[in-house]
């Protein structure tokens, strides 16, 4: 009955999951947030039930203490289930950490050395290393890098053609993010196809508040769209996507914009919110239906980029085999999926309505039986994608 934790930290919150270690079974979730705060919040999902409190939760450590009163208290037992490891997710792994990996003393200090890349998440990620490190101090602590699915793309698809010197100096690369995800997620396609991974070329469309698309060739991840940061690409609920950077400099110029109000225009108030007002898909998707012309413009935009970057792909990869979408808007909007693929007849790929609008969670094909393409959507699952890694890391 051995499980594994999962860590999700961030710099004032964190999520959990114990995952049983043979069934997969999800057995417990959690949310610890506002630490550091007057007064944090904590939540406990099990089958049972669902469970809150607050209290003054001084630093991610206290926050771990939480959540080992709320296992005591609503089970369920970690003397019943004892984890034998943590699972942490971490943002960024650089061009250096290519799998998942036992967390030791110098690979902390390797995390934190990314801090640089990831601002906002590497430090968050090393805290909760710290704070599991505290709790469960007989523990494996492991790694699992949002980056690291995308280290076999090849030097003409993560290289920018920026000065080679400045760039090498700088660490200035594509990396690629949601790399748990694209890998959960074309291996759950190839399982469910009862297809050999090795064999397919596959496009997946990871589309959350955050979105990326991956290009994977034999399980590979041979070109994706986010890059240095997860900014690049497609449009996403707040963040630009693709910009020609020429925009950045001359707003600078024209407004005297400075760098962290540009960081947080071209991060948080663009996308389709930017575009519409609206951040949530199924609001934009309504307005646009009830024919709000900022929310038409909106969507089109963002199925166009989509539709750009299948191209693209379709291209790089010589033709696909499959095609699948997952996250939020992605296991979710019919419409979005529907409109993604729709007049893509001529090159292989053709959904069928129905089964594009019959209500389903699980992974299901959505393309006609006559389509070349195969399209699916394939619920993903992170956490358990960190658990499958770190039982692989400590055997
Ligand atoms: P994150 O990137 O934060 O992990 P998710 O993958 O959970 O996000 O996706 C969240 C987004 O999914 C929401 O912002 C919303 O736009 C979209 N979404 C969720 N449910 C639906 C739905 N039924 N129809 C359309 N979009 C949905």
């Amino acid at each position: 009955m051995s499980s594994v934790l999962v860590i999700n930290s961030g710099s004032s919150s964190f999520k959990y999951q114990l995952i049983d270690a043979d069934s997969e079974q999800r057995l417990a979730s959690g949310l610890v947030e506002r630490i550091g705060e007057a007064t944090g919040h904590a939540t406990h999902d099990t089958d049972a039930g669902h469970w809150e409190r607050s209290l003054e939760i001084p630093d991610h450590t206290a926050g771990f203490a939480v959540m080992l009163d709320a296992f005591r208290e609503h089970g369920p037992s970690l003397d019943e289930h004892p984890p034998v490891a943590v699972g942490h997710r971490v943002v960024h792994g650089g061009a250096r950490f290519f799998e998942p990996t036992l967390v030791t003393p110098l690979v902390l200090i390797n995390i934190e050395d990314l801090s640089d890349l990831a601002p906002l998440h590497n430090p968050a990620n090393a805290q909760g290393i710290k704070a599991a490190q505290k709790t469960f101090p007989d523990l494996p602590d492991v790694a699992v890098f949002d980056t690291a699915f995308h280290q076999t793309m090849p030097p003409d698809a993560y290289t920018y053609a920026l000065d080679a010197s400045l760039a090498e100096r700088y660490r200035i690369r594509r990396y690629g993010f949601h790399g748990t995800s694209h890998k959960f997620v074309s291996e759950a396609a190839a399982q469910f196809l009862q297809r050999p991974l090795a064999d397919l070329k596959q496009i997946v469309l990871h589309l959350g508040n955050g979105a990326s698309v991956c290009a994977i060739d034999g399980g590979l991840s041979v070109d994706t769209s986010m890059g240095f940061t997860p900014l690049e690409g497609l449009v996403m609920g707040t963040r630009t996507g693709d910009i020609d950077p020429a925009v950045l400099l001359y707003l600078q110029r024209k407004t005297r914009i400075g760098v962290d109000d540009l960081d947080d225009l071209v991060n948080k108030q663009s996308g389709v919110l930017g575009l519409s007002g609206h951040k949530d898909m199924r609001d934009l998707s309504r307005a646009a239906e009830a024919g709000e012309p900022a929310a038409r413009l909106a969507l089109g935009v963002y199925l166009r980029r989509i539709k750009r970057y299948l191209g693209a792909y379709l291209a790089e990869l010589g033709g696909v085999d499959v095609i699948t979408f997952t996250a939020g808007v992605g296991e979710n909007s019919v419409p979005v999926r529907a409109g993604a693929l729709a007049g893509l007849e001529r090159l292989g790929i053709e959904v069928d309505p129905d089964r594009n609008a019959a209500p389903n969670h699980g992974p299901r094909v959505i393309s006609t039986d006559a389509s070349p393409v195969t399209v699916l959507v394939v619920p993903t699952n992170e956490e358990l994608e960190i658990a499958r890694q770190t039982l692989q890391v400590v055997g």
